[in-house]
């Protein structure tokens, strides 16, 4: 079947359904004229279960909804946070909110966006609109968030249906598997930095150089900071090296060495959930440092007491951003300020590359491409 980039609904009809059978995922319509949509995806079949390759049908668009024929989607350390969890909102369960894809299609009440637009799907689904969090720039916090890939189904698949207004805007200039990274690492790398409250020649830690970390890292260099990188990899600490890391060292003592040989750090960002990378964060940080949580898990940790409060010790955690960064953070890349290492995959390969996130093996960001 050939690939068109506007699919109009008079388009979509004309579809025969002998097309369908042609190729594995495709849009069709049955001979009786009703409109259907065969597509594979990364599916997540339970709480706690595995993610494999699945064959899911979608109907038309739904009031306020769109089709998204997706171009590329990201693959994000916290699909294993949401595949860890002992309920879900939702499953079986597409994953993925790292999505950047074309309108096909749209269905009744959906404003403002057209086929052929460009949009990106984050975990930042639709909000109220109307709470005190939506009303003050932080509709991340809205207690009636819809999330991609968590509550609604994500982007880790040919095609999204998607509410529409949950989706964000994509310049046009920037590759897929360049812009898709942005989504979730890059948005959350800002606002990270943004909660660290930090001034140009203050020292910050970055503590897990994956796919967040090698972008918080270009961040802080373009905001004037100095970067201590901190990992268990010595190949990832060598990726710093490379990025402008004024100081890299190993994970497991990094709070003394940070003290000791440096005299601490005004600001340490976690991008890991690893309870011992928090420790040794908290341990690099100054006087009055600000300790940054983002790496999620269903983990718990313990922080000294005393030392919290004797030091003046802020502890933040931070989620996304606000959505008024999201075009910002497309802008820095568009400018070259920021240059994720997107590396490419097939759908097929998502379950593999999943176990290799689990692993800590997996350099840059693992990114989908279709
Ligand atoms: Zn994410
Ligand atoms: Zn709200």
């Amino acid at each position: 079947m050939p690939r068109q980039t506007h699919w109009s609904k008079m388009h979509w009809s004309k579809i025969d359904a002998i097309s369908c059978l042609a190729e594995a995922s495709t849009l069709c319509a049955t001979l009786d004229g009703m409109r259907s949509i065969h597509t594979q995806a990364a599916v997540l079949a339970k709480p706690r279960g595995p993610v494999a390759i699945e064959s899911v049908y979608l109907g038309e668009p739904g009031p306020g909804e769109v089709l998204v024929r997706m171009e590329a989607c990201g693959i994000c350390h916290s699909e294993l946070y949401v595949q860890s969890l002992e309920k879900l909102p939702l499953a079986p369960l597409t994953l993925g909110h790292e999505g950047i894809g074309r309108i096909e299609a749209i269905g009744p009440e959906v404003n403002g966006w057209a086929p052929g637009d460009r949009a990106g799907i984050t975990f930042l689904g639709p909000t109220c609109g109307a709470c005190e969090w939506c009303l003050s720039g932080r509709e991340r916090f809205c207690p009636k968030q819809a999330n991609f890939g968590y509550s609604l189904h994500g982007a880790l698949t040919n095609y999204a249906m998607a509410p529409a207004a949950g989706l964000v805007r994509v310049p046009e200039q920037l590759p897929a598997d360049q812009a898709a990274p942005l989504c979730c690492a890059g948005w959350t790398a800002w606002g990270a930095l943004g909660e660290a409250g930090l001034q140009p020649g203050q020292a910050v830690a970055l503590s897990g150089l994956g796919g967040l970390g090698h972008l918080a890292l270009q961040m802080a260099r373009h905001r004037g900071l100095r970067v201590a990188a901190v990992d268990v990899s010595e190949a990832k600490l060598e990726m710093a090296r490379q990025e402008g890391a004024e100081i890299t060292v190993l994970a497991e003592s990094a709070g003394r060495a940070l003290q000791k040989q440096h005299g601490g750090v005004d600001a340490a960002i976690v991008l890991t959930p690893s309870p011992a990378a928090i420790q040794q964060a908290f341990r690099s940080l100054k006087r009055n440092g600000t300790l940054v949580l983002v790496g999620i898990s269903v983990n718990q940790y313990d922080l000294p007491l005393v030392d919290t409060i004797v030091k003046g010790i802020s502890i933040r955690g931070s989620y996304l951003g606000p959505r008024r960064d999201l075009p910002e953070v497309f802008d820095m890349a568009v400018r070259g300020i920021i240059r994720p290492h997107s590396h490419t995959h097939t759908l097929q390969e998502a379950p593999g590359l999943l176990e290799q996130m689990r692993r800590g093996d997996l350099m840059g960001r693992a990114v989908i491409t279709w």
